[in-house]
């Protein structure tokens, strides 16, 4: 919990700081060696290509889940 001011200074729309760049807001499905096809069925053209795409952990996210993972003794 923060106060409400700072909780608004950190919500930034990309677009504030992408100025010289555009957001797209979709999954990609495909990559070749010059382009990025994404979801929503566009094509991206790129010089260069930079992946970061995470790494979804598998945490349990309800209490239900959270208990049993405890339980199955992978805390300890
Ligand atoms: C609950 C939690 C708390 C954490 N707390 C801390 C902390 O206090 N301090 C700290 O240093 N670290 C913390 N971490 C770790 C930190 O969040 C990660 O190490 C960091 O965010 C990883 O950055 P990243 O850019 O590699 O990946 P992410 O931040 O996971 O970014 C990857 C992005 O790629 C997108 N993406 C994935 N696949 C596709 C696709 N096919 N098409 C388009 N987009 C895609 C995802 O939607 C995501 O937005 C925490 C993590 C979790 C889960």
């Amino acid at each position: 919990m923060v106060e409400p001011s700072f909780a608004e200074r950190t919500l930034v729309k990309h677009t504030d700081y992408l100025i010289n760049g555009r957001v797209v807001t979709s999954p990609a499905i495909g990559i070749t060696d010059k382009e990025v096809l994404t979801e929503d069925g566009h094509t991206i053209i790129y010089d260069y290509l930079v992946i970061a795409t995470g790494h979804a952990d598998s945490v349990p996210r309800d209490r239900k889940d959270r208990l049993e993972q405890f339980q199955q003794g992978m805390y300890n």
